[in-house]
């Protein structure tokens, strides 16, 4: 099954995607980790991306549509996959058309004060990166980690103005893209608001799966 996959952050679409690999047994396959492996194989592109990076720019459209194209034409790939981070345009939406036909576009779909509640609740220990959750997962002692005896604090990432604004990118870069695979109806709404085990079983429900 080729399968896209597109969600909020705080969907948690790195949960549901290495779940969603054990049922279908395709690779799960993103821009970021295609660049590592590119840049790994001195690929002419890869060797292209590198130069890209290095010098902190965005990767172009048509360098990473290439890419994913290398990407999707290896073995492991021919019997589906799940792509993620890819496409992010609707010119990389239209050239994936071109070489590969997405069986179902999944939108992990969760209301922006929901992940309010998931990220702006995130607490992370300074010495040794556990995450708390001021509601889910509090430390035994405010502030202090329990694994370490760290500081706990806020991340600014984790503010709730930080949160919203990268919730406002990624509205305004995905909603042409849901229009895009809805008018082609391709799209399958999963609500993501419940907790993962529910959402993988929602996921299932709505491609059919039985297993
Ligand atoms: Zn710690």
């Amino acid at each position: 099954m080729k399968l896209i996959f597109l969600g909020p952050p705080g969907a948690g679409k790195g949960t549901l995607a290495a779940k969603a690999l054990e049922i279908l047994k395709v690779p799960h396959i993103s821009t970021g980790n295609i660049f590592r492996a590119a840049i790994a194989a001195k690929s002419p592109l890869g060797l292209k991306v590198k130069d890209i990076l290095d010098s902190g720019k965005l990767v172009d459209d048509e360098t990473t549509t290439g890419l994913v194209k290398e990407r999707l034409s290896q073995d492991d790939a021919q019997k589906g996959y799940i792509l993620d981070g890819f496409p992010r345009t609707i010119p990389q939406a239209e050239a994936l058309a071109v070489f590969s036909a997405v069986d179902k576009v999944v939108n992990f779909d969760i209301p922006n004060d929901s992940v309010l509640e998931r990220l702006g609740g995130r607490r992370t220990c300074r010495k040794c990166g556990y995450n708390f959750h001021q509601v889910f997962d509090k430390p035994k002692q405010e502030g202090i980690c329990d694994h370490c005896g760290g500081e706990v604090y806020t991340r600014d990432d984790d503010k709730p103005d930080a949160i919203s604004k990268r919730l406002e990118v990624y509205r305004a870069q995905t909603a042409p893209l849901i229009g895009f695979y809805r008018e082609r109806n391709l799209l399958v709404d999963v609500d993501a608001r419940p907790a993962v085990d529910q959402v993988v079983e929602n996921f299932k429900k709505s491609l059919h799966i039985s297993s």
